[in-house]
C-alpha cells in the first residue's frame, strides 16, 4: 500500500486560522461586480477574469459567488483552470484566454470551454481535430503577444468558414491602457482604431459580427465609452489598483476583497547588537522585542518586502518587518507600542483601501504590482470567508 494513502486527507487541520490565511469578503466582491457593471454602457457585460486561482482569491469560490450574483461570463488562462470551474458547476461562458494544446480539443468540447484562437495556423489545426468548438478570435492590434494581425482581415474572415469552429467572439488586448501619458493614450487609441477597422472589414464581407471585447480593468477605467459586448475585468474586480499612484478617468468605489493575516507564534527578546535572521541582515540597535510570524516567501510574500521595506499591523499599530523574509517565517520588531501577546493576529494585506497595507502599496514596496503579488499567494494559505 502506498504510505501516502494511510493518512486520509480529512485528517489535515485545514482550513484554519492557526497559521497564516486569506480571508475573502464576498460582499465586497459582489459590490465591485455591480459597480463595474454599472460603469459599462448598456448591453455590455462583465466577464470576470478568474485566472491564476482568481488572482490568489480562490477561483472556484470567487466564480461561484459571482455566478450566483448573476455573472455569466468568465475568463481563465488555461484549459485546466476552465475544467476546474466547470467541475465546480460554474454556468455560462468560460473563455480560455491562453494557449491550449491542439490535442486537448476533446476536453475543450467536453467541458464546453470557449478557446481563444491565437493565430491562423492554430485555428486551422484546432479545426482539424474534428470537435465542434466555440472560439473567440484574438486580434493583435499592437500588443504583439497573441492574435492575428489587425491588418490581415482576410485571415480573420477565412476562419468563419472553418467547419468545426463556431466563432462567437473577436477581441483584442490593450498594452498600455493603465497609463494616461499622452503617447500611451495615442497608442491605445490607435489599437482601438485598428480593432474597429478589422471588425468593419469583417462586417463588410457580409459576416454578422460576433461578440466584441477590448477592455480589461484599466481599459474600462480609462476608456469607459467603448461600445463592446464584454469587459474582461480582473484586478478591478478584486478591488485593488495594479500600481500606485493610480489615477484613472473613472473613479469607482472599488473595495478590496482579500485580506492576508497571520498570527504571532513566538515572542523573543533580542539584545542590542544581536542579529535576527539570515545573513544577519538586521542588527538590533537597542534591546528589542521580536515577534515571529509563520508566513514567508513560499506563501507568496515577496522576499524583497523584508529588510525594513515592509510592515504588518498588530493591534491597530504598524510594525516593521526586520531582516530577511524567510521561506516560511518572518520577524517583526514590536518593541514600541502596545503589548503584543502570543496568538495576536497580524494583518499583512488590509481590506482598507487607504491603508498602508493595501495590495498596491505593499506590491510597490516589494518592487512589483498587485496583480503579481496576489496571483502568487501560495497554495499553503487556506482561503476562508471573512468573519464579519
Ligand atoms: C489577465 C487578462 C485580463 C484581465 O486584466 P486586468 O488588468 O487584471 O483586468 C484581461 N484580458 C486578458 C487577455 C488578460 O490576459
Amino acid at each position: 500500500m502506498n504510505p501516502a494513502q494511510q493518512e486520509p486527507l480529512e485528517e489535515l487541520p485545514y482550513p484554519s486560522r492557526d497559521r497564516s490565511w486569506i480571508e475573502i469578503n464576498f460582499e465586497n466582491l459582489i459590490h465591485n461586480a455591480r459597480v463595474l457593471q454599472d460603469a459599462m454602457p448598456s448591453g455590455c457585460c462583465l466577464m470576470a477574469v478568474v485566472k491564476a486561482n482568481g488572482y490568489g482569491h480562490g477561483a472556484i469560490e470567487i466564480s461561484r459567488c459571482l455566478n450566483n450574483a448573476g455573472v455569466t461570463a468568465f475568463a481563465v488562462a488555461t484549459l485546466e483552470e476552465g475544467i476546474q470551474l466547470r467541475q465546480a458547476g460554474i454556468q455560462g461562458l468560460i473563455l480560455v484566454l491562453g494557449y491550449t494544446p491542439i490535442n486537448k480539443a476533446s476536453l475543450l468540447h467536453r467541458y464546453r470551454l470557449t478557446q481563444t484562437l491565437i493565430d491562423d495556423e492554430y485555428a486551422r489545426a484546432l479545426d482539424k481535430q474534428g470537435f465542434p468548438l466555440s472560439v473567440h478570435i484574438k486580434i493583435d492590434t499592437g500588443m504583439h503577444r497573441l492574435g492575428i494581425s489587425w491588418d490581415h482581415p482576410n485571415q480573420a474572415i477565412s476562419l468563419f468558414s472553418l467547419k468545426n469552429l463556431s466563432i462567437c467572439g473577436i477581441y483584442t488586448h490593450l498594452a498600455a491602457a493603465d497609463s494616461l501619458s499622452l503617447s500611451d493614450i495615442a497608442f491605445t487609441k490607435e489599437q482601438i482604431r485598428r480593432f474597429y477597422i478589422l471588425t468593419g472589414e469583417i462586417q463588410n464581407s457580409g459576416i454578422p459580427l460576433p461578440k466584441l471585447h477590448i477592455q480589461s480593468s484599466y481599459g474600462l477605467l480609462n476608456y469607459p465609452y467603448l461600445h463592446c459586448d464584454y469587459v474582461r475585468a480582473g484586478i478591478a474586480l478584486y478591488g485593488v489598483s495594479s500600481a500606485v499612484p493610480s489615477s484613472t478617468l473613472l473613479k469607482l468605489d472599488l473595495r478590496p476583497v482579500l485580506v492576508l493575516k497571520s498570527r504571532v507564534i513566538l515572542l523573543r527578546n533580542v539584545r542590542s547588537g544581536e542579529s535576527v535572521g539570515y545573513s544577519r541582515a538586521f542588527v538590533a540597535a537597542r534591546d528589542s522585542r521580536i515577534a515571529i510570524l509563520p508566513l514567508g516567501y513560499a506563501d507568496g510574500l515577496p522576499r524583497s518586502y523584508g529588510d525594513g521595506a515592509g510592515m504588518v499591523e498588530i493591534k491597530g499599530q504598524n510594525f516593521p518587518i526586520v531582516g530577511r523574509i524567510c521561506m516560511d517565517q518572518l520577524a517583526v520588531d514590536v518593541t514600541t507600542g502596545p503589548q503584543i501577546a502570543l496568538g495576536d493576529v497580524a494583518t499583512i494585506l488590509s481590506e482598507r483601501p487607504e491603508s498602508l497595507l493595501s495590495a498596491s502599496l505593499v506590491a510597490a514596496k516589494a518592487g512589483t504590482i498587485s496583480n503579481e503579488l496576489l496571483s502568487r499567494l501560495g497554495k499553503r494559505l487556506p482561503v476562508l470567508e471573512s468573519s464579519l
